[in-house]
């Protein structure tokens, strides 16, 4: 069967990653008719818009999208676009699976942490203004029915995938309403999962806890900034943010994309790793029913690292974006 997927390749480290998961993609023989896309600067040099509604025309076509990291100027400069297509798109979990690979050897063993990020509210809302001159105004936006929705998803997930423990991370002791009403929210909804143990932590405890007993760790259930900031927290207990994939999931559609962004200080210098975004194709075709072929992919990559010959520079190694791609590659078609 021949996929409809819409591809973005992004900027920075985006394209070339992208070359190398499509090179996989197509060496696991899975067949895929790309509707490929700019977005950000890219778009706005050549079209005038950050997003092109053709884009927006083409997700709600084929209903999933594979993207790489797009830049977002810091301080200054256009909103994030992709902030702005989860919102557009009701991309509302954003799901970042954190496994040790096998023959990835980090300071941690036995990390098998899934963080569940709400994905449209908070502080990421961008509600920000300058009161008076010297004091400004960021407003964070919880909902009941974002923090129900995000809740009824990561404890779905738990018992379809047999996950024994759901961790909410909050600072409800600082902001009694807002990480409060997430809390309520989260409460009711565990009260319908008996089976699954949940436990709430403070979100700074649950970082140290995790740099020290990361296996303590099940399902992580976050509103959307702490869910980012743990989920780098997460990468680096693993080998770093070369290796952690990604999905943004919605009712209706999903836009899969790495936990990493452009990395513009390594981008067009065949430095990258693109095992992040080999791995959220993963979890792509899995999502478009591809399972055996997934796993043949998933397989492929964890016998490059388990070899141990192959490795790309954030890992120590000495081999480039392509040389990774073409063992990975050779382990398909052999
Ligand atoms: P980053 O994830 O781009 O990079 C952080 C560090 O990790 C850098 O040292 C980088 O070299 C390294 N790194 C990241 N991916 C790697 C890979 N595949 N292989 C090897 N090393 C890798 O984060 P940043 O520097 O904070 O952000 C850079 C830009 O990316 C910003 O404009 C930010 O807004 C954007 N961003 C986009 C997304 C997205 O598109 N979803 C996500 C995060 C950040």
């Amino acid at each position: 069967m021949k996929h409809k997927v819409t591809l973005i390749p992004g900027d920075g480290i985006g394209p070339e990653i992208t070359r190398s998961t499509l090179k996989i993609i197509e060496a696991a023989g899975i067949e895929v008719e790309w509707e490929k896309f700019l977005v950000g600067a890219d778009a706005f040099t050549k079209y005038g818009k950050y997003i092109p509604d053709d884009l927006m025309d083409s997700i709600r076509r084929t209903h999933v999208a594979l993207k790489g990291p797009v830049t977002t100027p810091v301080g200054q400069g256009f909103a994030s676009v992709n902030v702005a297509l989860r919102k557009a798109l009701g991309l509302y979990a954003n799901f970042r699976p954190i496994k040790n690979l096998p023959g990835v050897k980090t300071r941690f063993e036995n990390v098998d942490i899934v963080v569940v990020r709400e994905n449209t509210e908070d502080l990421y809302s961008g509600i920000e203004h300058v009161v008076v001159p010297g004091v400004v105004e960021c407003l964070k936006i919880i909902t009941a029915e974002a923090s129900t929705r995000i809740a009824r998803f990561a404890f779905d997930y738990a018992r379809k995938k047999n996950r024994k423990k759901i961790s909410a991370i909050h600072k409800a002791n600082i902001m009694k309403l807002s990480d409060g009403l997430f809390l309520d929210c989260v409460r009711k909804v565990a009260a319908i999962y008996p089976e699954i143990q949940y436990e709430e932590i403070i979100v700074d405890n649950a970082c140290m806890q995790m740099v020290l007993n990361p296996e303590k760790y099940d399902v992580m259930l976050l509103e959307n900034l702490y869910g980012d900031i743990v989920s780098d927290l997460g990468a680096g207990l693993v080998g770093g943010l070369g290796l952690v994939p990604g999905a943004n999931l919605g009712e209706d559609c999903a836009v899969f994309e790495s936990v990493h962004g452009s990395a513009p200080s390594i981008a067009g210098k065949n430095i990258a790793n693109p095992t992040a975004m080999i791995l959220t194709a993963v979890l792509m075709l899995q999502y478009l029913g591809e399972n055996e072929k997934a796993a043949r992919i998933a397989a492929a990559v964890e016998r490059v690292y388990l070899e141990g010959v192959v490795r790309t520079q954030d890992l120590g190694g000495k081999f480039g974006t392509m040389e990774f791609t073409e063992a990975v590659q050779a382990h398909l078609v052999n």
